[in-house]
C-alpha cells in the first residue's frame, strides 16, 4: 500500500529474491517515489542489497562538507543520492518486467487489515486478499511531543559551473531563523546544484513562498545564477516519543509509517533498506516476512530510545536560535561513529562517545541525567 521509499524497495528487493513472486503495489498518484531526492552514506548500503540496490543510484561523491559558525570539516565517507525520477523508472521497470507483478497508479488505498485490503481506481472499489500486506503510505502531518523538520529545495540549472567537487550537507553559517537552520547544496552535475534551506523547528508551517527566496538569496550571494528546474519540500515530524509498529502476521506497516525512521534526521533510506531485505530474505527462505522482521523490530527500538532522548534534548532544552550548537558538537565524533548515527546503528562505543567530554555549549549533562524537568524552548528564548 503506497509506492513510495519504502515499498519500492521491498518490490525490488523482494522481486530479486523471488523473481516469481506474487506482488501487487497500489500508489495513489501517478509515479512511484514522489517528488524527493534521498541522500545516504555509501555503505548504509547492506552487501546481500547492493545489486538489486545499484540501479537506483544517480549519484556519488566521495565526501562532504560541513560548516558552522566555530567548526568546519570535511568529511571523507563516500555519500550517494537517489532521485524520484530514477527511482520511479527502475522500481516501473521490475514491476512490468516480473511474471506474476502488478503496479496499480492511481489507486486510493482506503481499508487495510492483515492480509486484505480495499482501494478505489477508476471510480469502483476493489478488494484484494493476500498473504502479507505492507502499509507504508507515509509520514503522518500530525504528531505531539515532536519538532518538525521543514525545507524546500529548488534544482537550479546553473549558466556556468559551480565548481563544487562534493556537497556541503550543513551550512549553518547563516541566520538561525525558525530553530536549527541550515543550508544543503548538492552537486548534481557541474552546473546542476540542489539548494536546500532547512529547518528543525517547533511548528510544522511550512512557508514555503519565504524559504524560495531564502533559497534563491543564498544561490545568489554564492554567485550561482540560472534557472529553477525542480522544486521539493517536506516536512517531517520528529519525535521524542513514539514506537515502531510490531508487524502482525499479515501486516506490516512499513516505512516512516511504521516508526522506521530516524528521529533526529528524519532519515529512513538506511532503516528502509534493512526492512526491504529482511522481507527478502524471508520470502527466500520461505518464511512469514511479518515474523522475520521481528529481530530488526528489537534493534530498532533499541536504538530509538538513545535517539528519542537526543531529539527530545535538541527541541526541549535548547532555544531555537542556539540548537545549531547540538549538531556543532556532534561533528566533532569520529566520522566511523557519525556514519552510524546517520544510520542508527550505533554502537555501546559511539552511545559512551556521544556524552564524553564538554557537552554542547549552553548545557551540563549534570542536567539532562540529573533528572532536571526540561526547561521549554519557549522559556530560553
Ligand atoms: C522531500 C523529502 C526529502 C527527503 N530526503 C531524505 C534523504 O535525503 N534521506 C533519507 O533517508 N530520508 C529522506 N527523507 C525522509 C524519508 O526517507 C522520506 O519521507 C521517504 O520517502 C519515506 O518513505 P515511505 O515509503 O515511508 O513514504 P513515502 O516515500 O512518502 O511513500 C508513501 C507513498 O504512499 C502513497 N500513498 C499515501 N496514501 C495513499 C493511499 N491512501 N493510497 C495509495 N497510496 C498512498 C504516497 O503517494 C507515496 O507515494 C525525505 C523526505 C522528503 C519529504
Amino acid at each position: 500500500m503506497g509506492g513510495g521509499l519504502q515499498n519500492g524497495l521491498i518490490a525490488l528487493a523482494a522481486l530479486a529474491a523471488r523473481p516469481d513472486l506474487r506482488l501487487v503495489v497500489l500508489e495513489r498518484g501517478s509515479t512511484l517515489g514522489g517528488d524527493h531526492t534521498w541522500c545516504f552514506h555509501a555503505d548504509d548500503v547492506p552487501a546481500a542489497a547492493a545489486a538489486w540496490f545499484a540501479p537506483l543510484v544517480a549519484h556519488r561523491w566521495d565526501g562532504y562538507d560541513v560548516a558552522f559558525p566555530t567548526r568546519r570539516r570535511t568529511l571523507t565517507s563516500p555519500y550517494a543520492a537517489l532521485t524520484s525520477a530514477r527511482f520511479d523508472a527502475v522500481v516501473g521497470a521490475a514491476l512490468a518486467a516480473a511474471p506474476n507483478a502488478r503496479l496499480v497508479r492511481g489507486a486510493e488505498v482506503d481499508a487495510v487489515a492483515p492480509g486484505r485490503v480495499g482501494y478505489r481506481h477508476d471510480g469502483q472499489w476493489h478488494e484484494l486478499t493476500a498473504t502479507t500486506v505492507v502499509d507504508a503510505r507515509g509520514p503522518q502531518r500530525t504528531a505531539t511531543d515532536a519538532g518538525w523538520q521543514k525545507f524546500v529545495g529548488h534544482e537550479l540549472a546553473l549558466d556556468r559551473p559551480h565548481g563544487l567537487d562534493r556537497p556541503m550537507l550543513m551550512d549553518a553559517t547563516v541566520a538561525q531563523d525558525d530553530g536549527f537552520r541550515f543550508f544543503y547544496v548538492l552537486p548534481l552535475a557541474p552546473d546542476r546544484l540542489l539548494i536546500e534551506d532547512t529547518r528543525f523547528s517547533d511548528g510544522p508551517d511550512l512557508d514555503r513562498a519565504a524559504l524560495a527566496e531564502a533559497v534563491a538569496a543564498y544561490a545568489a550571494a554564492h554567485g550561482w545564477t540560472g534557472r529553477v528546474v525542480r522544486t521539493e519540500h517536506g516536512c517531517l515530524p520528529m519525535p521524542w516519543t513514539g514506537d515502531v509498529v510490531a508487524p502482525t502476521p499479515g501486516l506490516i506497516v512499513g516505512g516512516y509509517q511504521g516508526g522506521w525512521f530516524h528521529p533526529v534526521t528524519g532519515y529512513s533510506l538506511p532503516i528502509a533498506l534493512r526492512v526491504a531485505q529482511a522481507i527478502a530474505d524471508a520470502l527466500a527462505a520461505d518464511r512469514e516476512p511479518a515474523a522475520a522482521l521481528a529481530p530488526l523490530v528489537t534493534e530498532h527500538r533499541a536504538q530509538l530510545g538513545l535517539a528519542f532522548r537526543l531529539t527530545k534534548m535538541m527541541f526541549r532544552w535548547f532555544a531555537p536560535p542556539h540548537r545549531w550548537g547540538v549538531l556543532e558538537h556532534f561533528y566533532r565524533l569520529p566520522e566511523p561513529t557519525i556514519r552510524r548515527f546517520y544510520a542508527l546503528a550505533l554502537t555501546r562505543g559511539d552511545r559512551a562517545r556521544l556524552f564524553v567530554g564538554r557537552p554542547p555549549r549552553g548545557l551540563s549533562w549534570r542536567a539532562v541525567f540529573g533528572g532536571a524537568p526540561a526547561p521549554l524552548a519557549k522559556e530560553l528564548t
